[in-house]
């Protein structure tokens, strides 16, 4: 069996437990809720949900799990969705006063809460290219999300792959006015080596071929690497 754990410190981990036990994967997966640094120790993988960036840090730095989360994040597969994206980045713009506490293993920097008042929650149509049914639309929903601002691997780290982008006739003009183009502020799904972001929430849609990508491309080939 997999074992992949969910940060359950705080926000939305229920829904990615449901999503995650009813994959169309050879595999059977063993869900772990994750509080302590004993329950992490136990995971082949893990995902951060979405809920409020710093409380989410502030809790780990309570539970002792800071440290070994940055470690974890160094060696096994990270899946962060929303607040678990921007812990995952390593840079964030507009963090609280007080700032907030980074996990890194994604070299981008995000804007948390990107998307401006008007658009704080909305649904959209996803361009998801990267994944399995590519033409059937997926409803990405997002909340107070943030926005990927630039990427900047540097030449050691693994490429970033667009998994999914918003169009960019839906990006409010407040990201687009500028001269900088609308790249890599519509892209909201990617994968650098095994670890993976959504600004979105996937888990509150029935639709859980981004559950699936994440089990495939990043956790599978970090239990099994392919034979030279
Ligand atoms: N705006 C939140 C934050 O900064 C993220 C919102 C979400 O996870 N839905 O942490």
């Amino acid at each position: 069996n997999l074992i992949i754990g969910i940060l359950a410190l705080q926000g939305a981990f229920v829904e990615h437990e449901m999503a995650l036990q009813k994959l169309p994967i050879q595999k059977k997966i063993d869900v772990v809720l994750v509080r302590t640094p004993g329950e992490l120790a136990r995971c082949q993988a893990l995902v951060i949900p979405g809920g409020e960036s710093t409380t989410i840090a502030l809790l780990a730095r309570l539970s002792g799990l800071l440290e070994p989360l940055r470690e974890f994040v160094r060696v096994k597969p990270v899946w962060g969705t929303c607040a678990g994206a921007i812990l995952l980045a390593k840079a964030v713009v507009g963090a609280k006063k007080g700032g907030q506490e980074l996990l890194g293993g994604m070299s981008i920097t995000i804007a948390r809460n990107g998307w401006g008042s008007q658009l704080e929650s909305f649904e959209a149509d996803l361009d998801v290219t990267g994944l399995r049914d590519s033409e059937r639309p997926f409803t990405g929903i997002f909340i107070r999300a943030p926005v990927v601002l630039t990427l900047e691997p540097s030449l050691e780290d693994p490429p970033i792959h667009v998994v999914s982008r918003l169009s960019p006739s839906l990006l409010p003009e407040s990201l687009t006015s500028s001269n900088s183009t609308p790249e890599p502020k519509s892209f909201v799904a990617l994968r650098q080596g095994h670890h993976f972001l959504t600004t979105f929430h996937p888990e509150l849609t029935r639709d859980n071929r981004f559950h699936e990508y994440f089990v495939r491309e990043c956790v599978l080939p970090s239990i099994s690497p392919p034979r030279p």
